[in-house]
């Protein structure tokens, strides 16, 4: 695929926008965002359609049912697949992704918290078995193998093996885009990626003060390469390979300029930039896919669009899961979550 160009006519951002429950510290009272339809809601009364909104009364099954399913439907066909959470702190991008993080990491996670982690890895095993007895006679050999990388202050760090900071993108005519001396580990089964996932987790970059302040700061990705091998009868073999990445991004607040100084500073930048320019590309793959016309795209701008460029144009299959809080008090940022969320379709 020529770099920085795409075409395709099927490239459309399938966006969902979850609404979370009240939390503790928010009243009922002050609910302003209210689900109206499957694919609409009106926040104080002004109204937005989505291609799919879900509230309080969704379940994690049922996110699963919008992103999870499809994702790995895609991925079997042989699409690159990935799932993206976009909101501010607090939203509920975690819970989506992964389910309740703490949970997870102390092996409380009930079955019905679970997130589309975990539940899109036991869909991929259940239907790579499948695929394998309903084409027993070609021998169909699958090969999964997964990374998890978190980008914090535009710096890639490994959380397979967090030893490895700062790794570079490197780009190579055969195997396209990859990250230098990041960790794959095969997978076979969701116990693997159990495992991957709390390593990972507890690996994510905690600070001094709060761990959810410095985790709301970075990008994390879980990728899976898929690949497979068809053996037919008459000797033929040809080889399938796509990726599924999900995506649980840096807080989309604005980041505070004004009083930071120094790392601070930079790093505020940093992810208002990275942000704005995945914004950027969303719009521009919508309009591509919206016109049919070629444009320049420019992934090269952020470690997170160079890195997943070849996820994100030309036949790439792309969800977006935009979290919002219903409470008054996070009025002004779920509106610019919802124009975000509107600005992708
Ligand atoms: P973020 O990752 O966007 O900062 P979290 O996923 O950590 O936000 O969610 C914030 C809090 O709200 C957590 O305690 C989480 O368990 C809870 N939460 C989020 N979404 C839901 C939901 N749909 N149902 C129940 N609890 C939720
Ligand atoms: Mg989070």
């Amino acid at each position: 695929v020529e770099n920085g160009v795409s075409g395709s006519d099927d490239t459309g951002v399938k966006v969902i926008v979850r609404v979370r429950p009240t939390s503790k510290n928010e009243e009922e009272g002050e609910v302003i965002v209210q689900k109206t339809s499957g694919d609409s809601l009106t926040i104080l009364g002004q109204p937005f359609t989505f291609d799919s909104v879900a509230d309080a009364t969704s379940t994690q099954v049922d996110i699963f049912n919008l992103v999870g399913a499809p994702l790995v439907e895609n991925c079997l066909a042989g699409f690159n697949s990935s799932v993206f959470a976009y909101g501010q702190t607090g939203s509920g991008k975690t819970y989506t992704v992964w389910g309740p993080a703490n949970a997870l990491l102390e092996n409380e996670l009930s079955s019905d918290q679970q997130g589309l982690t975990p539940r899109v890895f036991e869909r991929l095993f259940a239907r790579i078995s499948e695929e394998q007895n309903k084409h027993a006679d070609k021998q169909l050999i699958y090969q999964c193998r997964c990374s998890f990388l978190e980008i914090y202050n535009e710096q890639i760090t490994d959380l397979l093996d967090p030893a490895q900071r700062n790794l570079q993108i490197r780009e190579d005519t055969k195997t396209g885009v990859y990250v230098e001396n990041l960790t794959e580990e095969s997978v076979c089964s969701i116990k693997d990626v159990t495992q991957l996932l709390k390593k990972g987790l507890s690996n994510r970059r905690t600070g001094a003060t709060s761990i959810n302040m410095e985790s709301s700061r970075s990008h994390s990705v879980f990728t899976c390469v898929v690949e497979s091998r068809c053996k037919s009868m008459d000797g033929l073999s040809s080889l399938k390979t796509s990726r599924i990445n999900l995506v649980d991004l840096a807080g989309s607040e604005r980041q505070k300029l004004t009083g930071a100084a120094g790392e601070r500073l930079k790093e505020a930048g940093n992810i208002n930039r990275s942000l704005s320019q995945l914004g950027n590309l969303i719009n521009i793959l919508a309009e591509v896919s919206q016109s049919g016309k070629q444009r320049h795209i420019p992934y090269r701008d952020s470690k997170l669009t160079f890195l997943l460029q070849e996820s994100l144009g030309g036949n790439a299959k792309l969800a977006m899961v935009c979290a919002v809080s219903p409470a008054q008090s996070c009025k002004s940022e779920t509106l610019s979550t919802l124009r975000f969320a509107q600005r992708a379709k």
